[in-house]
């Protein structure tokens, strides 16, 4: 219910935007969270309340202080810094855009000792691949929580609003430190590393495979954990956005029945310094798909074999230890792809790659 509570802080909240002009909700005796925007369906305008699937065309965005502007409520438990630091669709977002917001979390961090966290919206098209890459980059141990919606703010049903309530009070809880980077879309906190995208449309898209979430942001205004992941993140990551301008250009080769050697060739004769096979169940190809990825090995390109089936193990067997390749263990492609491009900021030794694939 709306209750009185509400209407204070929404009048309060009125009165600050009209004494700063700005939408910034300053609340200082409040845990601060940084509340970074790139876009993505969580910001898009759509022509009417009805349009779920034609909105991103126009490139209509609200800005981050926009969305902020909608959820007056977050002056109950949050002091909030808004920055625009894009405003596109996630389809758009590249991996400089990664190294560009690593280094600003790291500063963020490095420069303010008292915020307690950061929340970034974002686009859920690539959404769990900006989180990985955070999860690796970011050097402090405080929260950083990656959000976005299914459904743009100017839908019916929207979950825009809440989801950015919910990252904010994830971002300002003591307990979300030390986790790594979470993501928190329909009231779930989940592990960067674990979370995939599921569903093209559906508001649970965000799933776990194997796992399940980490705990519940929730309509009791608790954040609750019941378990942490135990691969090695932030502050324990030996990988570094700083002095990066660019990654190492990485692609991955989907396999499927009849799928012939063509693209991995392509991809091995093109500027690619690895490559990620998206293999068939425990990680085979089709045999011209594998003779192409041993050429490749052999001419040197470190090679990772993952799985496309969204989840398990892609173990060394005896063929993928002879051949020389490197196993992704239960990293999606699109995450292993991650870990790869990181990894050869650092070195080219297929042991030492295969070690960090097992590390992180
Ligand atoms: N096209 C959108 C994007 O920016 C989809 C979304 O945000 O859900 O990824």
């Amino acid at each position: 219910a709306y209750t009185s509570k509400h209407r204070a802080t929404w009048n309060e909240f009125q009165a600050r935007v009209s004494a700063t002009g700005s939408f910034t909700m300053i609340s200082e005796s409040k845990p601060r969270v940084y509340l970074v925007g790139t876009g993505g369906s969580i910001s898009f305008v759509g022509r009417t309340r009805t349009d779920y699937t034609n909105y991103s065309y126009d490139g209509n965005h609200l800005t981050i202080d926009e969305l902020l502007g909608r959820v007056p409520e977050v002056l109950e438990f949050a002091d909030v810094r808004t920055e625009q630091f894009l405003n596109l669709g996630s389809t758009d977002v590249t991996p400089e855009h990664w190294l560009g917001l690593a280094k600003r979390i790291n500063q963020i961090f490095r420069d303010d000792p008292a915020v307690t966290g950061v929340a970034v919206t974002h686009g859920t098209a690539t959404l769990e691949e900006t989180a990985y890459f955070l999860n690796l980059t970011v050097k402090d141990s405080r929260p950083v929580v990656v959000t976005g919606a299914m459904r743009p703010p100017t839908g019916l049903g929207t979950d825009s609003d809440v989801n950015l309530i919910d990252s904010i009070r994830v971002a300002a809880a003591p307990q979300s430190a030390g986790r790594g980077v979470l993501t928190v879309l329909n009231n779930q906190i989940q592990a960067a590393r674990e979370v995939t995208k599921t569903n093209s449309y559906r508001l649970e898209t965000f799933q776990a495979a194997d796992f399940g979430f980490l705990g519940y942001a929730d309509s009791d205004e608790e954040v609750v954990f019941y378990r942490r992941t135990d691969r090695a993140h932030t502050v324990d990551s030996e990988f570094d956005a700083e002095g990066l301008h660019q990654l190492p250009r990485v692609d991955i080769a989907p396999a499927y029945a009849g799928a012939d050697g063509l693209v991995v060739k392509a991809l091995a004769q093109a500027d690619a310094n690895g490559l990620v096979a998206a293999g068939l169940g425990s990680g085979s190809s089709p045999p011209p798909f594998m003779a192409a990825l041993k050429e490749a090995s052999d001419a040197g390109l470190p090679v990772v074999i993952a799985t496309s089936t969204g989840s398990g193990r892609v173990m060394q067997t005896r063929r993928f230890t002879e051949e020389g390749y490197i196993v992704a263990d239960n990293l999606t492609p699109k995450k292993a792809r991650i870990l790869l491009m990181l990894a050869l900021t650092k070195t080219k030794d297929k042991d030492e790659i295969q070690r960090m694939m097992l590390t992180y």
